[in-house]
């Protein structure tokens, strides 16, 4: 077999491992075996490379070597980050692949323009470079910031920063960059190249940092899967540069997956493209004059489990505020100590409870709660008018009534889980604040709801207790 064949077959392997990888990806049951073909695929396409630069006889391993351990030096500790930290650690793996993109498109302009290679530098390899550079130093910028903005770094500002005339400055710059791009299509080579080069450079630099201001960071989420798709785009256009085949594939999948769940989570909030990227969401409310200081009933877990045990219906509704206590083993109790008692215990999952898809699927599976235990927002909201109980666990804006009645609320339209039609609801959180999206939520001052305030993990911890406490009968 010829070096150049095997450089192929092993980025056909390669390709295939990476769509199967997605495929796997997709479901709880195979998401482990998904992870792993999708190393195997990263790793295939590093030894073809290794191979195609032995093929061509060059002796630049040692280059891809030291970026291989660099990158996995980097990548091991971040793929340690708790699971409440990993929208901003995917947001930091699109920066390093929007740089990375970003710095081979540099390179490759610099190398030909040095070797005055207008040949390398045919319109349609240009027209790709401005591409790459173009979305890869965009994605750059505006991942970091993402990320800054989910992290919660003090001098990143949360809400939107917004100003007169914003989205007509950033087309006009975006104008700009992409007359500079044509320019250069038509004159690789001219004296002003390497300017009007750095100039795209800096203003994609620039736009990325601009488009992710005016989000709040309740979107980011969002944002990040868009700028997922980006940093995919980016790579198609670095592999057109570079004629690489499996670049071009793996790009569009890392593109277009990016694209599909950024529409998924769209859906769930029922919003639209445009109004997460330009509708400033998450400005600072004007809170309503003159209304009374509504009050909140506290009640205790004792009293709580008493009610829980002549249920026959409960429904467990999970939220971010499980995942940052690390509730979901203790949740797994009281699951348990139900179910003995000949309880029904269903967990209600909305489509972006948490901070990312699937986030509420993957706690509670950690926990080996079954699968079929869990069901989703549309098929549980029938059943909410029989729950006994609704029980919601560091949920908040998912069960929020106002997203059904408010016209004004800023997530009115997004489809919730009716934890208001249960017969009772006990609601776990630690204090009177908001959730996500920052706003009051009526289902709190309900005749029918009590809170159980407190760290999620200890509270249902107590609960168990209490049932375990009271049971033997
Ligand atoms: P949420 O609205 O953010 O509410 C979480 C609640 O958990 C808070 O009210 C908080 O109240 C409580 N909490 C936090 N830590 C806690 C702890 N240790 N123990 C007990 N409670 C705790 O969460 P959600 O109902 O899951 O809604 C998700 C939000 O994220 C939605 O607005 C959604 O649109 C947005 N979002 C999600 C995704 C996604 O893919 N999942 C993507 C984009 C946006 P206290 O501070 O009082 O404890």
């Amino acid at each position: 077999m010829s070096a150049e064949t095997l450089v192929q077959l092993l980025y056909l392997v390669s390709t295939a491992l990476f769509i199967l990888s997605l495929r796997w990806m997709s479901d709880p049951e195979t998401a482990r075996k998904g992870v792993f073909s999708g190393v195997a695929a990263m790793l295939l396409a590093v030894a073809g490379t290794l191979a195609g630069v032995a093929a061509t006889g060059g002796t630049h391993y040692w280059w891809i070597l030291g970026a291989f351990v660099l990158g996995s030096a980097i990548g091991y500790p971040l793929a340690l980050v708790p699971l409440t930290a990993v929208p901003q650690r995917t947001a930091l793996s699109h920066a390093f692949g929007g740089l990375a993109a970003g710095l081979v498109g540099t390179a490759k302009y610099f190398l030909y323009y040095g070797q005055r290679n207008a040949e390398a530098l045919a319109p349609f390899i240009v027209v790709a470079l401005v591409a790459e550079i173009l979305l890869g130093f965009l994605t750059f910028t505006g991942s970091l910031l993402a990320a800054g903005k989910l992290q919660e770094v003090a001098w990143i500002p949360q809400r939107p920063v917004t100003y007169p005339f914003q989205n007509l400055v950033n087309l006009l710059l975006f104008a700009v960059a992409l007359g500079l791009g044509v320019a250069l299509v038509l004159n690789p080579l001219a004296a002003w190249g390497p300017l009007a080069f750095g100039l795209i450079v800096l203003l994609s630099l620039a736009f990325g940092v601009l488009l992710i201001i005016p989000i709040g960071g309740a979107d980011m989420p969002t944002v990040i899967s868009i700028l997922n798709s980006y940093a995919g785009l980016s790579a198609v256009a670095m592999g057109f540069v570079l004629n690489n085949k499996l670049l071009i594939t793996a790009g569009a999948l890392d593109g277009s997956s990016g694209l599909i769940l950024s529409i998924i989570m769209c859906k769930a909030m029922n919003r639209s493209f445009t109004n997460v990227l330009f509708g400033a969401f998450g400005q600072a409310q004007q809170k309503a004059e003159g209304g009374e200081e509504k009050v909140y009933k506290a009640d205790t877990t004792e009293s709580a489990a008493q009610i829980m045990e002549q249920a026959s219906l409960v429904v467990i509704v999970p939220g971010y505020g499980m995942a940052v206590a690390q509730a979901q083993h203790k949740v797994r109790e009281l699951y348990d100590l139900l179910k003995k008692r000949g309880i029904t215990v269903k967990f209600a999952i909305h489509p972006v409870a948490g901070r990312m898809p699937g986030h509420m699927n993957v706690l509670l599976a950690e926990a080996e709660i079954p699968y079929d235990d869990l069901v989703e927002m549309d098929e549980i909201n029938g059943d909410m008018p029989q729950a006994d109980v609704a029980l919601i666990i560091g949920a908040n804006d998912v069960v929020n009534p106002a997203a059904r009645t408010d016209k004004t609320s800023p997530i009115y339209g997004m489809p919730i889980i009716d934890a208001d039609k249960a017969r009772t609801v006990y609601a776990i959180k630690r204090s009177k604040n908001p959730g996500f999206a920052g706003i009051d939520n009526e289902l709190y001052f309900l005749d029918k709801t009590f809170m159980l305030f407190g760290d999620a993990k200890a509270v249902v911890g107590d609960l168990a207790r209490k049932l375990a406490g009271e049971g033997g009968h």
